[in-house]
């Protein structure tokens, strides 16, 4: 029996970046797409303090700063960028090892990071920025998750005013203000995205042969 054609048409991975200030949503909406296995997570290494539903290898590697230069320093990082004065970075090998397996790498990452994947890895990278429905409801979430100190919960508002502005570099914008209707357009962005022509490898073979196929 010859093989179905169709299983030979096969994809790159691509690289879907979510931003949005602190307290809008994306890491809910990344870990989502991760649970569906619609994604590998890319667990980033950060110098800030571990917050405590946190665990180490999961939501991050948390590091010390001199270890953070040495792995920058040896090009281990595919980004890096300071954010509300601490430290973090994406390890460039596992991001390398699932694109090439085909599968979709989900970054959360700010838009100092955004702007060096896009620069590296123009083709593959997908961009999304996650809006807030109001300053308000940011502040209340902030204040919500209860698990930042009161000085690091007012850095982090005062940065949103900073990082909401780059909405602009963005491929995508969801404004959060129903979490399963934000999920749901973000699945649609990645399914879209999936399907475009020039990310479908062995597409000129699938469409030759359909063309060549003999009707009785
Ligand atoms: P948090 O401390 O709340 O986990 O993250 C603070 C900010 O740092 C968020 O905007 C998050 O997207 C960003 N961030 C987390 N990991 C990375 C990373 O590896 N690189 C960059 N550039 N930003 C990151």
């Amino acid at each position: 029996m010859s093989q179905d054609p169709k299983s030979q048409v096969g994809r790159r991975g691509l690289i879907l970046i979510l931003s949005s200030p602190s307290g809008a949503g994306k890491t809910t909406l990344t870990r989502s797409l991760v649970e569906e296995r619609a994604g590998v997570l890319s667990v980033s290494v950060t110098t800030r303090p571990k917050r405590p539903s946190e665990i180490e290898g999961r939501h991050y590697h948390f590091i010390d700063v001199e270890e953070f230069k040495a792995m920058r320093d040896r090009d281990e990082l595919l980004e890096w960028a300071e954010v509300h004065g601490n430290f973090y970075g994406t390890p460039r090998k596992p991001v390398e090892k699932t694109l090439a397996s085909g599968q979709d790498m989900v970054f959360d990452i700010d838009y100092q990071g955004t702007r060096q994947v896009r620069q590296k890895l123009p083709d593959d990278v997908v961009t999304v920025f996650v809006l807030p429905p109001s300053f308000k409801e940011l502040k209340a979430r902030l204040e919500r998750r209860a698990e930042d100190a009161p000085d690091v919960i007012a850095k982090r508002l005062a940065n949103a005013r900073i990082e909401m502005e780059r909405w602009v570099e963005y491929d995508y914008v969801i404004v959060n203000e129903d979490l399963d209707r934000s999920f749901q357009s973000l699945k649609a962005i990645q399914t879209a995205e999936r399907l475009k022509r020039d990310r479908l490898v062995g597409l000129s073979d699938f469409v030759e042969g359909l063309l060549a196929e003999k009707l009785d």
